[in-house]
């Protein structure tokens, strides 16, 4: 999921006006999407019409939300009957996931200078042995950070890629698949970015979790960030095993559907003599939900943060498809926080 501040983004991003032309050309393009996160999405006309001026092709810019790869507008793109979809703000998140359709991604490398945020950070970092990691947007400023970091004499390990988080050194919101393979070996971790991102790396790992922001130029550490949520979620678990009735929901968006997980945790749920159905949308949104009053708990297949960011704004509680597992027995609540709270 990707958010970027408005306030920061006019001219803050390498956009790579020439590729994307060139990409078009060399494509033979003649009918474009053009997605964009929320916070780039200003920057759709303006692209827009530099690829017809300088192009010929017509341009449809999206505005719907596109909030990670996870969310590229194939229905869309072949309703328009589109030859390239140019989607910003993401590197590549499903392979052969297009249905056919040409996918360009163009990441919207940041500009921002992340050292004053990360000196900054410095002092809350626990131990000698960090484990970095960080954004696509900020992916080529690793190395420097870290010869920041070992200036000041500490040891840096970057993770690993993970299922969907292509690159090494970076994170998604549903991908820490790679920090938690690091976390025996690092004191603590330093996650340049977002709160959002560094907020999913604190629910995924058990160690110390400093965020540097360069949006807000703010450097804090997350940790009662994360004992607060885990605490909730607890208590969302212990509702969901004495509750009846239950909605498991799933996205049809395309790297977010999972209908084969909702129909396992259907069967899992009528086993334990509950009720379940399953409800399909494109965008899980609250008030998509309200009409379903005799549904107890909802259970998200679809993009986690959904359930474990913002549990307030649905009209019942909603578990991720893992915190189910432990209301229903399958999983002890440890296992559950062994495996971190955040998986796609
Ligand atoms: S599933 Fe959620 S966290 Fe993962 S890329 Fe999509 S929007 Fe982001």
């Amino acid at each position: 999921m990707t958010i970027l501040p408005r306030r920061f983004v006019m001219g803050m991003f390498d956009l790579e006006e020439e590729r994307l032309l060139a990409e078009i050309e060399g494509r033979g393009a003649r009918k474009i999407i053009l997605q964009l996160p929320d916070g780039l999405k200003a920057e759709g006309p303006r692209l827009a019409s530099l690829v017809r001026r300088r192009t010929g092709a017509e341009v449809f810019v999206s505005a719907t939300p596109a909030w990670g790869a996870c969310d590229l507008s194939l229905d869309a793109a072949a309703r328009l009957k589109a030859d390239l979809l140019v989607h910003y703000g993401h590197n590549e998140f499903l392979r052969d996931g297009s249905n056919g359709v040409p996918v360009l991604y163009v990441p919207a490398k940041a500009k921002h200078d992340v050292i004053p945020v990360v000196e900054k950070a410095v002092s809350l970092l626990h131990g000698k042995t960090i484990g970095l990691a960080t954004t696509v947007q900020h992916l080529h400023t690793l190395p420097e950070v870290t010869k920041v970091l070992e200036a000041q004499g500490f040891t840096v390990q970057t993770p690993g890629r993970g299922p969907w988080a292509h690159e090494t050194g970076q994170v998604l919101g549903c991908d820490y698949f790679g920090l938690r393979k690091l976390q025996s070996s690092v004191d603590s971790f330093l996650i340049v970015g977002s709160y959002f991102h560094g907020l999913g790396a604190a629910l995924s790992t058990e160690k110390p979790t400093i965020l540097a922001d360069p949006y807000d130029g703010t450097a804090r550490s997350l940790d009662a960030d994360r004992d607060k949520i885990v605490r909730q979620r607890y208590a969302m678990i212990e509702k969901a095993r004495g509750s009846q009735n239950f909605g498991i929901l799933v996205s049809t968006k395309p790297g977010q559907c999972n209908p084969q997980i909702a129909l396992s945790i259907r069967n899992q749920l009528e086993e334990k003599g509950k009720s379940a159905v399953l409800l399909y949308t494109d965008e899980i949104l609250p008030e998509k939900l309200m009409d379903f009053s005799e549904i107890d708990i909802f259970v998200d297949t679809a993009c986690p943060r959904l359930a474990l960011d913002d549990p307030e704004r649905f009209p019942k509680p909603i578990l991720t498809r893992d915190e189910i597992m432990v209301a229903v027995g399958a999983w002890t609540w440890d296992e559950l926080l062994e495996r971190g709270l955040v998986r796609l």
